[in-house]
This record gives structure tokens, C-alpha cells and sequence, in this order.
């Protein structure tokens, strides 16, 4: 037997509902937001990673799956969904369409990662890129995008920590403060911090390890560093949350596993699926366009990992409906019945409703068992009596209730 590769997992029918329940919920509320759908390609050239992701970041460091073609070309699984979409924005002159562009996508996403709950190798997430706009109205409109996103699906207790990480002038200042701290206390940080104390100082306050934490707990905070528009800009943001009624705490310690992020930074985390809390992150990044050769076009975005949102409402209890299940099941007791079945299922399926019948020649006790394990909503049955006065028996699977129903009005009821 062969089974998948680590760190991947089938969706199998009995939950695929689940998945399009997220999906739905997620196109529904960025529709609402005037935003359409963007796909992009499964792979692109590596360079849009090393440029739109950034070489000192873990994914571009040591989670990419990257290989050279049969044409001798550098290609990479996506890691994420940002960079393709802004390669893609470049790439089609969406600069020179009505901007701003708000655009959404669900995608899967390859990590080479140590799998564990809530970190795959292939993972799924559901994203949006607000492109052209830089007032923090879109910010604050990102980020309620976000909440509004969790909150149709049922998910209430998060907490969304936001911060601004300012941007390339005040940053430059904050970092020289910042590696003069992390100087200091240089030899108890984790050999990753140490050389990201040389290479992108600001990733150590990202660093899990505890005793790289207990040092980024004293470190100087970004909010006390940023420039006046930023801080400005920042405010605004803040006022506008709370006009939207979204709940946020202010964290200095969010900064982002990605290098263009720019001003705001959010992150939306729980405490009910372990260690990997984070269900969605997201944050401005009014560079990243032009770093992959566009024109000077601001942005702004989010990413919501669809699995982590799965954990999530399985552990809180949240029900998920599922509307895939057949609606009538014909049950027929006999060959010239089943032929009738086969009639009545096709025309309810004409109509929308979802019907089935037996396929495997079952007794009628069988066929009530199958239908039941399949929860089916109601059961028809065709027996000698009801082929020869054009009707069946129909049974609320529910209630046990049963009545006589013609053929014809069987096929019209409203189910
Ligand atoms: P983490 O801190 O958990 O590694 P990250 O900063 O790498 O997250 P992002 O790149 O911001 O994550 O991706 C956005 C979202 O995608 C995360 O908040 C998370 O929900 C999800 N995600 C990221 N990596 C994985 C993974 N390997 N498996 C499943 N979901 C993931
Ligand atoms: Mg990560």
C-alpha cells in the first residue's frame, strides 16, 4: 500500500462539505467587500519568492519546494499566496486597471515544514490583496475583512493583535536601536537569531525559542520609533477598528515572518488549537510591487490558513451543516420498481433535489439501513401496490412520519 507523503492529506468525501463551507463563507464575505477572484499558478519562477517573500525569511530559507525543470529552470511551489499575486498584477498591467484592485484567492500553499497539528506541507489558505490604496481606511477595511471572514464561520474567540512596524525611514532608526539591544544580549540568543541579528534583526522578535524571547521581551518597542505620518497613519486604523466594533490589542512583539511588510501588521490567534494559535496574519506591504518591477502601488493583505480554521471549529464545538446529503432515496422492491425509481430520481435531480436509488439489489430492510447510514432525509418506496396506483410511500426520515404520495406530486414537492 502507498500512502501520502508526509505532512499532505486527503480530503475525503465524508468532509470535503466542510472545506466547502470555508470557501463558500470566504468568496461570500470578500464579494461583500467588492473583491473577485484571482488564480494563479501552482509554481513560479523561484526568483518571485526570493524577491517577494525575502531571502532572510524562514520559508525562503528552508521551506521551499524548490527543483530545476527539464528545461533547466529554478521553479518553486508556491509557499504562499502574495508573491504570485503581485508577480501577476505586474505581469498583466493591472497597474493600469481601476485601482484599487481588491482581490481575493483560495489556494494551496507547499511548506517544507516539521509536520505536527496545524503545520503541513501542503496547507491551504484563504487570502486577500487589497492593491493601489494606501489610507489606512483600507487597512482598517482589511483587517474587518478578516473578522467578518471568522465570524461567518462561526469562530468567535480570537484575539486580533495589531501593530505597526512602520516604514522604511523610522524602521531604519528603530533597527540600529535594536541591534544595539540584541548586541548586548547576543550570546543567549538561538543560533537562528544570531545570524538574524546581522542579516534582519527585526525576525528575532519573531524567534519562538524561550530564551530568545525573554530577550525580546526587553527589547525597544517600534511604536516608540515610528515616524509622525506613520503613527498618523496608525491611529487612523485604530479609530477605525473600533467605529467597526472589531476588538484588537496592540502587540509590539507582531512584526511578521515576511521582509515587505510595512505601517500595520495584524494577526488574529487562538488559544484553542496548541501551539500553532495563528489563524490568520496579515499586514501592508507598500513595496512589494515595485520590488517585483511594477510601478510604486501600495498594498495590503491577509492569509487565513484553512486547516487551522478546521482545527479550530472542531475544538470549539462549532457544527458545521452539511447539505450534501441525498434528500430522497427511492427504494424499490422489485425489478419493474426499480425501473420506476430510476424515472423518479431523474426527474427530481432534473428539478435540483438530490435523489438516489439502489444500485446493488437490496431488500428493502437493507436499503433502509444504507439509506440511514448515507442520512438521507426521506425514503420513498415502490412496492407492487404503490407501482400499480402510481404513488409512493414517503418516510420522514427524521420523524418517522410516512405518507402516500402520487409520482407527480412526488416529483414536484418542495423539499
Ligand atoms: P507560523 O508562525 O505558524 O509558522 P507563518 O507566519 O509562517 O505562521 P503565514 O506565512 O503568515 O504564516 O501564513 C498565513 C497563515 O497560513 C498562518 O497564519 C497559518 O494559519 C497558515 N499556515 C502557515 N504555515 C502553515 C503550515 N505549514 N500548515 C498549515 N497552515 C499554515
Ligand atoms: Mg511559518
Amino acid at each position: 500500500m502507498i500512502s501520502v507523503p508526509k505532512g499532505t492529506k486527503d480530503v475525503l468525501p465524508q468532509e470535503s462539505y466542510k472545506w466547502q463551507y470555508i470557501e463558500n463563507a470566504a468568496r461570500k464575505v470578500a464579494k461583500t467587500f467588492g473583491a473577485a477572484e484571482i488564480r494563479t499558478p501552482t509554481f513560479e519562477h523561484t526568483e518571485v519568492f526570493l524577491r517577494g517573500v525575502g531571502e532572510t525569511t524562514d520559508i525562503v530559507n528552508k521551506e521551499m519546494y524548490t527543483f530545476l525543470d527539464k528545461g533547466g529552470r529554478s521553479i518553486t511551489l508556491k509557499p504562499e499566496g502574495t508573491a504570485g499575486v503581485a508577480r501577476a498584477f505586474v505581469d498583466n498591467g493591472l497597474f493600469s486597471s481601476a485601482l484599487p484592485s481588491k482581490l481575493f484567492y483560495i489556494t494551496q500553499c507547499f511548506r517544507y515544514e516539521r509536520p505536527q497539528a496545524g503545520r503541513l506541507r501542503e496547507f491551504h489558505q484563504f487570502g486577500i490583496e487589497f492593491l493601489g490604496a494606501s489610507d489606512a481606511n483600507i487597512d482598517a477595511e482589511v483587517i474587518l475583512l478578516a473578522d467578518s471572514f471568522l465570524k461567518e464561520v462561526g469562530i468567535n474567540n480570537v484575539t486580533l493583535y495589531i501593530n505597526s512596524i512602520g516604514c522604511k525611514e523610522c524602521r531604519k532608526k528603530y533597527q540600529q536601536a535594536l541591534i544595539e539591544y540584541l548586541g548586548k544580549n547576543a550570546e543567549d540568543l538561538c543560533p537562528l537569531c544570531k545570524d538574524r541579528l546581522a542579516k534582519n534583526p527585526l525576525r528575532v522578535l519573531d524567534c519562538k525559542n524561550d530564551d530568545c524571547k525573554k530577550i525580546t521581551a526587553g527589547a525597544p518597542k517600534i511604536l516608540d520609533y515610528i515616524c509622525d505620518d506613520c503613527s498618523k497613519h496608525f491611529e487612523k486604523v485604530k479609530r477605525l477598528l473600533t467605529v467597526a466594533g472589531v476588538d484588537y490589542k496592540v502587540d509590539a512583539g507582531i512584526v511578521r515572518g515576511l521582509d515587505y511588510y510595512t505601517r500595520t501588521v495584524f494577526e488574529f490567534v487562538s488559544n484553542n488549537i496548541g501551539a500553532q494559535g495563528t489563524v490568520c496574519g496579515g499586514g501592508r506591504y507598500d513595496g512589494l510591487i515595485a520590488e517585483l518591477g511594477g510601478n510604486d502601488v501600495p498594498g495590503i493583505g491577509f492569509a487565513v490558513g484553512i486547516e487551522r480554521i478546521l482545527m479550530l471549529l472542531e475544538n470549539t464545538g462549532v457544527e458545521i451543516p452539511n447539505p450534501d446529503k441525498v434528500k430522497v432515496y427511492l427504494a424499490p422492491m422489485g425489478e419493474k420498481e426499480a425501473e420506476k425509481a430510476f424515472e423518479l430520481a431523474s426527474l427530481l435531480r432534473a428539478r435540483g433535489v438530490a435523489a438516489d436509488f439502489d444500485h446493488m439489489g437490496r431488500g428493502i430492510k437493507a436499503q433502509f439501513k444504507y439509506a440511514d447510514k448515507i442520512g438521507v432525509r426521506y425514503v420513498a418506496v415502490i412496492g407492487s401496490d404503490e407501482l400499480n396506483n402510481g404513488a409512493v410511500k414517503l418516510k420522514d426520515m427524521t420523524d418517522g412520519k410516512e405518507e402516500i404520495l402520487k409520482f407527480s406530486e412526488l416529483v414536484n414537492k418542495e423539499f
